[in-house]
């Protein structure tokens, strides 16, 4: 795929409309100016990537609409070098972000033509966030404890296991419940271990489902 000036022109405008809707944070913004979200959709979408909508990747999964990917980003609060977890690579252009923020990225997804196809793309944007193919549910402990965990689908329940995975001082972002729409949730996990929680509104996403499809 080509990344050309006319693309480049798009993100300008999408990243306006971004700031406008309240994203602040520059260095999420310039984030945004970089990452070619059109490799991220199918050729035929070029137009849509660059609108701020949700949008079909396959699986009958979607890419998150862009302000909620740079909403649920902005309350993450990234800092380079911080280790960050991620349930639901999907498209991997959320993964791509954090990424381009110099966060050490691991992402989990439980579709694997979506696994497979986000594994073959990234590389070729010189990303390097270690995938993997399984329930995000359990975490990945083995890279564990995170600075960051980002649910990028809407979760029933907080898990267990994922706070278990959170460092002293981490912060998690849940999109929560299992209707319609999700409640934006921030949990934050103080030095000495307490949690506790704030909510930022109404979203919608896909919902978290137990166990890798079959
Ligand atoms: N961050 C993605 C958003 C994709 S939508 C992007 O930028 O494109 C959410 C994704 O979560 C879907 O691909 C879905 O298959 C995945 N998912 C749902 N439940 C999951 C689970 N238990 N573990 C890992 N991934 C899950």
């Amino acid at each position: 795929m080509i990344d050309s000036f006319r693309h480049k022109g798009m993100r300008k405008q999408l990243v306006d409309q971004l700031a406008q809707k309240g994203i602040e944070d520059q260095r999420i913004l310039d984030a945004f100016l970089k990452v070619p979200r059109h490799f991220f959709l199918d050729a035929a979408f070029t137009e849509q990537a660059y609108t701020d909508i949700a949008f079909q990747i396959g699986a009958g999964q979607t890419i998150s609409q862009p302000y909620t990917v740079a909403f649920q980003t902005q309350l993450l609060q990234i800092e380079k070098g911080d280790k960050v977890l991620e349930i639901g690579t999907g498209s991997g252009f959320q993964t791509a972000i954090l990424c381009e923020l110099g966060a050490k990225v691991f992402s989990i997804e439980r579709q694997k033509e979506l696994y497979l196809k986000a594994n073959q793309l990234i590389p070729t944007l010189n990303y390097t966030p270690k995938l993997r193919y399984g329930d995000g549910f359990e975490g990945w402990e083995t890279f564990g404890p995170y600075d960051k965990i980002l649910i990028t689908c809407g979760a029933p329940f907080i898990p267990d296991a994922l706070v278990a995975q959170l460092k002293p001082g981490g912060r998690m972002v849940v999109p929560l419940g299992e209707g319609n729409t999700q409640e934006m949730i921030l949990l934050t996990k103080s030095t000495n271990g307490e949690i506790s929680q704030r909510s930022f509104g109404k979203f919608r996403f896909v919902p978290m489902l137990k166990d890798t499809a079959k």
